[in-house]
């Protein structure tokens, strides 16, 4: 039996078998080959097996998101049977007896380039389609599999760390628990994580290793454990643990359809923070009053080019629909950082957490961020929906942003598609900019929600990337504290309602000096709010309010 300890992100016990995420390989092997009628063979079945992929992706697009994003599939399938393609590709095989993956590589990087030097916007956009067609062929023929997990079974999956864009592709299904080398605790895969309910492990550094692949092993993301073979008495009691959490989901399972009220009857709004439409299923079965943080950019991550107005327009009519009237805020584009895309094609940044990312990047390509907004008007005529844009740090920016709100409207009038007059519009406070003039800022939203994964970054000066950061990363620190109260305090001066949608909202230990604050809303992963309903419940907030206050001041804290 191996022990390891790693720091754990995300709750629950899992066992499975190990498995070991493998990613495409950047470097492709170039070689001659002895028999290249085989090696046109092995073309011809990775190519059969490329079109059978994208045919199902192209289904599933359909059934999720209608016939414009199964479009994009089709287009790829096409391209992957193109005549001049293949004869490009045969002629590399059978005349110079190159190895198909080498081919493939060169023959994908010609065609690209020949698609991006066309005058017809449309036509140059197909460079990337080509080089995503050839990506998928290599993987095929160097055995690394779309999706990453080439199993039956569910696994836990171990991996050195996971950029969001792969988290967001992985086979959910197949997934039992996270594993990874690096990471931090508020990184984009450990809320992904905690929002899909899988219990996940961070920063074990090189203890699990491809050797242990197969075996049996035990993730503990309550206490960051692993064992690797446990020996009978432990197998027993992680099952045990693990019975016993479920008995404990049911005993909060009775509080559904109850109030968030306190005992002396104050109420706070509990929703949920969700990456996909599919995440609505986890918000109505833990009972989520609404959706306080949908992170839009997940649909940009799960995109191989930029998603068009239809297909967003679908994702966000299916949640607005699915929600039932309930209240939809939906973040903005906030991509950036270490949520990066190809396709956006943004230049390399030293400090790309100070860089262009989010409603920057947004107000900088209104074209494209228009194209958001027009998705989200037109879906708000199926709910109740609220706009919400990230990464704030002057006035100007919340009104430009507005400006273009108000085109898009003026454009959908024009064109007689309806939309509703009622949609919110919102800030994330995540500088300590937007918090210093959130007293200005209240004039010019309705509502603010406040990021406390990246305030905290700012506010500390602390990656919230880097783990080895350790103690200096203090999202309890009075200086985010203060900042909350400051930020809630100027929000209900103007009349605009104000809420956590970062991690620390469902922190139970600031639950109640969030009820003393006078927060009017938590928005937190499904899985947290029962949990934090039932903390509420238990609280008399008078009791505790000048307290808890005064400690937010005091020059008796620790810092
Ligand atoms: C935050 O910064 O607290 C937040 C909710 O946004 P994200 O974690 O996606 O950056
Ligand atoms: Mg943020």
């Amino acid at each position: 039996m191996i022990s390891i300890q790693g720091k754990g992100v995300s709750t629950g016990v899992a066992i499975g078998p190990l498995y070991i995420y493998r990613r495409a390989k950047s470097t492709i092997r170039r070689y001659k080959v002895e028999d290249k009628e085989i090696e046109w063979a092995r073309f011809k079945a990775a190519q059969m097996k490329a079109i059978e992929q994208l045919g199902l992706l192209a289904e599933k697009a359909r059934a999720e998101a209608g016939d414009d994003a199964a479009f994009l599939f089709e287009t790829h399938q096409m391209m992957a049977e193109d005549v001049d393609y293949e004869e490009a590709i045969q002629s590399g095989i059978k005349e110079d007896g190159l190895n198909a993956e080498a081919v493939v590589t060169d023959v994908g990087a010609q065609f690209a380039e020949m698609f991006a030097n066309m005058d017809d916007a449309y036509m140059s956009a197909r460079a990337a389609d080509v080089k995503d067609v050839s990506g998928r062929i290599i993987n095929i023929l160097s055995g690394v599999v779309q999706g990453g997990i080439d199993s039956d079974v569910p696994v836990i999956l171990a991996s050195d760390d996971l950029a969001p864009s792969e988290t967001v592709q992985l086979d959910k299904s197949k997934i039992l628990g996270f594993i990874t080398a690096g990471g931090s605790g508020s990184s984009h895969t450990a809320i992904l994580a905690r929002t899909m309910g899988i219990p996940a492990i961070i920063g074990v550094g090189d203890q699990v290793k491809e050797e242990h692949e197969g075996r049996e092993v035990i993730v503990d993301g309550g206490t960051g454990n692993i064992v690797i073979d446990p020996d009978p008495d432990t197998r027993e009691y992680m099952i045990q643990k693990r019975k016993e959490q479920l008995r404990k989901l049911e005993l909060l399972n009775q509080l559904k359809s109850l109030p968030n009220i306190t005992k002396d009857g104050q109420e706070i709004r509990v929703y949920c923070n969700i990456g996909n439409p599919e995440d609505v299923h986890a918000v109505l079965a833990n009972d989520g009053g609404g959706i306080g943080l949908f992170r839009s950019e997940f649909l940009y991550l799960n995109c191989d080019d930029y998603p068009t107005e239809e297909y967003q327009f679908e994702a966000y009519k299916q949640v607005l629909s699915d929600m039932d009237g309930k209240e939809v805020v939906i973040r903005t584009c906030d991509i950036g950082a270490d949520k990066m895309i190809d396709y956006f094609e943004l230049p390399k940044e030293d400090n790309p957490a100070l860089g262009n990312r989010a409603l920057r990047i947004c107000l900088n390509r209104p074209e494209m961020f228009k194209t958001q907004l027009r998705a989200l008007y037109r879906a708000s005529a199926f709910g109740k929906l609220s706009i919400m844009f990230p990464m704030v740090t002057s006035v100007w920016e919340v009104k430009e942003a507005k400006k273009l709100c108000e085109q898009v409207k003026a454009e959908l009038t024009a064109e007689g598609k309806p939309y509703s007059d009622e949609v919110d519009i919102g800030i994330m406070i995540e500088t300590p900019a937007a918090a210093v003039i959130s007293d200005r800022l209240a004039k010019v939203v309705d509502f603010f929600s406040i990021g406390t994964n990246d305030l905290t970054q700012y506010t500390l000066a602390c990656d919230r990337q880097n783990n080895d950061l350790g103690r200096f990363f203090n999202a309890h620190h009075p200086a985010v504290l203060r900042l909350i109260k400051m930020v809630c305090e100027n929000a209900h001066k103007e009349g605009c309602w104000c809420g956590i949608c970062g991690e620390l909202g469902a922190d139970l230990e600031l639950t109640e000096t969030f009820l003393s604050i006078g927060l009017d809303e938590l928005s937190v992963s499904p899985r947290s709010v029962l949990p934090l309903r039932q903390k509420v419940r238990e609280t008399t907030v008078s009791e505790v309010r000048d307290k808890l206050l005064d400690d937010l001041m005091s020059d008796m804290v620790t810092i």
